[in-house]
């Protein structure tokens, strides 16, 4: 078998479409302009990359995008403060804290500070709670991008078998409880789950969110299986030339794409997804909070 490659360049452009659209519908019908926020603090050379991306692609759809910058010394007071700022202003709609923040500050404060109906990270608290009760949440960014190639692809989701690996609270876990909620018979394995392949030899839908450069081979996945890579990796590419790398995910592609049923490519798959779930969620609080109908299809 060879696995349908799930575009998520193409899906992302997709849905950043219709969310240009209804920012078009919402300035025309009601005068308004969904706003993100995106707070950096430091100089991380990653985030800066992500934030000006996040900014251009914010714009691209016809959003307001404000960024504030703070210097890696700030202390959490007054970053603390800019949030209640950004709380109370009704032009912004999302509040995105790029992580990592600075190690002297406490991350659990500084996400539990944005009011949870901006909090198109789905990071806060009560946005957590609120998903694993299967109640309306915010949710996070890269598991609702997950979620939407996985119902584009399999369409109703129930009654399959969902094998998640890899337990953290930005990816793992707001991905179970997704699966979960679209009636999946989930799994959570980690680093401490025995016999790992034989449970991902199982799975119907394998997520793959470990961190760990082609961790998992052809040889643990279901024929047929749909594969979802949320792993971004950079390996060492000496075939390019001395001193290259490149990106992989934490399945091995070739090995794997010639067993599973369909499977995302890394660079290409769920990464474009991530931003255009933000645009998605931004959109969606902004409908919230003026009392509005939600986006069909860009929430979970
Ligand atoms: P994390 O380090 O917080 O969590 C990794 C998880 O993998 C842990 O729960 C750990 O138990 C598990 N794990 C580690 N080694 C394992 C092993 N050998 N076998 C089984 N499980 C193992 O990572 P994260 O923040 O969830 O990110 C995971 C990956 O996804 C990273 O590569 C990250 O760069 C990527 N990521 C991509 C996007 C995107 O937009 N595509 C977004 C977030 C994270």
């Amino acid at each position: 078998m060879t696995a349908e490659i799930l575009d998520g360049k193409a899906f992302a452009a997709r849905i950043r479409g219709q969310v240009a659209d209804h920012v078009g519908r919402l300035k025309s019908a009601h005068g308004l302009t969904p706003g993100l926020a995106v707070v950096l603090v430091g100089s991380d050379p990653a985030s800066e990359v992500y934030v000006r991306s996040k900014g251009k692609m914010t714009r691209e759809v016809g959003m307001n995008s404000f960024e504030h910058r703070l210097p890696e010394t700030t202390d959490e007071k007054t970053l603390l403060g800019l949030l209640d700022d950004l709380n109370e202003d009704p032009a912004v709609h999302g509040i995105l804290v790029q992580l990592p923040l600075p190690g002297h500050m406490n991350e659990s404060n500084i996400i539990n500070r944005v009011d949870p109906a901006k909090d198109v990270d789905g990071f806060h608290i009560l946005n957590v709670g609120l998903l694993a009760t299967g109640q309306k949440a915010m949710v996070p960014c890269t598991p609702l991008g997950c979620l939407m190639m996985l119902r584009d692809r399999l369409g109703d989701l129930s009654g399959l078998d969902a094998v998640v690996v890899g337990r953290s609270n930005i990816v793992g876990k707001p991905m179970a409880q997704l699966l979960l909620r679209d009636s999946c018979t989930v799994t959570i394995a980690h680093s401490r789950t025995r016999e790992i392949e034989a449970k991902c030899r199982a799975a119907d839908i394998l997520v793959a969110a470990v961190g760990r450069a082609e961790l998992i081979t052809g040889d643990w996945i279901k024929p047929g299986a749909t594969v979802i890579d949320v792993g971004i990796n950079r390996i060492p590419a000496p075939e390019r030339g001395e001193g290259k790398t490149r990106l992989v995910g934490d399945v091995h592609f070739p090995s794997a794409a010639a067993v599973a049923g369909a499977i995302t490519p890394v660079p290409g798959g769920v990464g474009p997804m991530t931003i255009a779930c933000l645009l998605a969620n931004t959109l969606t609080a902004c409908c919230r909070a003026n009392g509005l109908k939600e986006p069909e299809g860009l929430t979970a």
